[in-house]
């Protein structure tokens, strides 16, 4: 890279990375769960796709039960930490709250749910769930994340004998390496990890399947598998110059970033990130946040079509990140080093076949931006290789085939769940996904077993 960001003090980054929403003291987080109104019919739970029950817990932290409360969460949430911290509560169970219908301030189900599991780990993960008697049969898990920690967390409790198998060298996937550290810090998920390891499980780490071990062998190992690989890297933006130093892909950025050694992550002066959702929002505001002079988002669409929440999009405003609406990059421009972005501007045409209009360039409207690094956050792949490789199962349009029902692949005893079935959404999907499909394991084995 031409030119990097200054450094900034130690102090400068702890403080650009602090967490976003600070924890409740016990007296706040008492006098918010006196707000709540325990609503019979609980819309917060029904809007939160794990379908914690909200009012419940949050009736425990009121009466003083924090164990009771932080049990009403797991029950329902393997990874409730990370998801009281970096769940989009504004558009799940806070956005549903009856308080937004009185124009008065939704209660802070996120907070309150921190502050209960926060507790739980504090007081050294007291004993809440006793695991079945082993079964004698075994099931493996291929992916540390969400969806494969929740599986595994619910078969070890039925009794299965639960081997996760991790490509990386710390487990915990998109928790642990893919979320921005003033949301959830690695110590978070890592809080998560030892929780579901309390239960038996092992956890195999650097181990990627396909490669270290061949999922043929795996397979024969376990009764059952299940898939929780999420998704691959980052999609290419297929334009010239992408080879240059300084182009880099979101999320080996963002991975970079969450071992939070600040100073040695390489940052430009002038970055251009590319795209407009979940990801890009991160990695914009992380590259303000390492000290970058201007981080601008281009995006082909308008400010409606973009897929992060409003509150993503205020969040990197007030970084100070420059968005470039109906803008579409066409080369990046330097000899070995990335010197600038020609972009083209865009204007919106008919609807395209997933309804969202479809991006028209305009002949002649071609500029250049001096930028030296440039973020492509444009989506990611699937690991269509290595899916495709596993006899039976179908995957279309990058998303494994799974029955609802059960998450069952098109190979009977593989089973799958998160990202790598819905081509990427939130941790507490995985976390429903693994969960759910750790019952259609148990199911099936027990079909099997008659
Ligand atoms: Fe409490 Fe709001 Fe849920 Fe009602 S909707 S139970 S007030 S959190």
């Amino acid at each position: 890279m031409n030119n990097l960001a200054a450094k900034l003090s130690p102090e400068q980054y702890e403080n650009n990375f602090a967490e976003i929403h600070p924890p409740f003291s016990h007296n706040s987080a008492v006098a918010e769960a006196n707000r709540c109104l325990y609503c019979y019919d609980s819309p917060c739970t029904k809007a939160c796709p794990t379908h914690i029950d909200i009012p419940a817990f949050i009736k425990k932290i009121a009466s003083g039960n924090l164990l009771g409360s932080a049990k009403t969460i797991l029950e329902s949430n393997w990874s409730a930490l990370t998801c009281a911290k970096a769940c989009p509560v504004q558009v799940l169970c806070e956005g549903a709250c009856v308080y937004n219908d009185k124009e008065e301030p939704a209660i802070q189900i996120g907070r309150l749910q921190r502050f209960a599991i926060d507790n739980y780990f504090k007081s050294g993960m007291p004993k809440l769930f006793s695991p079945k008697e082993k079964n004698g049969k075994s099931v493996g898990v291929i992916g540390s994340g969400p969806a494969g920690l929740a599986c595994a967390a619910e078969l070890s409790l039925l009794g299965y004998k639960v081997t996760i198998y991790e490509a990386n060298k710390i487990p915990g996937g998109l928790n642990t390496w893919g979320i921005a550290p003033y949301k959830t810090r690695q110590a978070d998920s890592l809080k998560e990890v030892e929780l579901v390891k309390s239960f038996g499980v092992e956890i195999k780490t650097e181990i990627l399947v396909g490669k270290t071990i061949s999922f043929e062998k795996l397979s024969k190992t376990h009764d059952a598998v299940f898939i929780g690989i999420g998704l691959g890297e980052s999609t290419n933006l297929k334009i010239p110059g992408e080879e240059l130093n300084g182009v880099v892909n979101a999320i080996d950025f963002i991975e970079e970033v969450k071992k939070e050694k600040w100073d040695s992550v390489k940052v430009g002066k002038r970055v251009a990130v590319i795209g407009a959702g979940n990801t890009s929002i991160d990695a914009a505001t992380e590259s303000k946040r390492l000290g970058a002079d201007e981080v601008m988002i281009l995006y082909r669409r308008s400010r409606e079509e973009m897929s992060a929440y409003d509150f993503e999009f205020e969040l990197a405003k007030n970084d100070g990140v420059i968005f470039h609406f109906l803008t579409a990059p066409k080369r990046i421009i330097g000899n070995s080093s990335v010197e600038g972005i020609e972009c083209t501007k865009m204007k919106l045409g008919e609807p395209d076949e997933k309804g969202k209009r479809k991006p028209i360039e305009i002949p002649g409207s071609e500029f250049v931006m001096p930028v030296d690094m440039v973020i492509k956050a444009i989506g990611q792949s699937a690991k269509t290789k290595f899916l495709n490789s596993i006899t039976g199962l179908q995957v279309e349009n990058g998303r494994v085939v799974v029955n609802p029902d059960n998450y069952q692949t098109g190979n009977e005893k593989v089973f799958a769940g998160g990202d790598c079935i819905n081509g990427g959404k939130e941790v507490v999907n995985a976390a429903y996904d693994g969960k759910m499909a750790a019952h259609g394991i148990d199911g099936y084995l027990n079909k099997t077993a008659l």
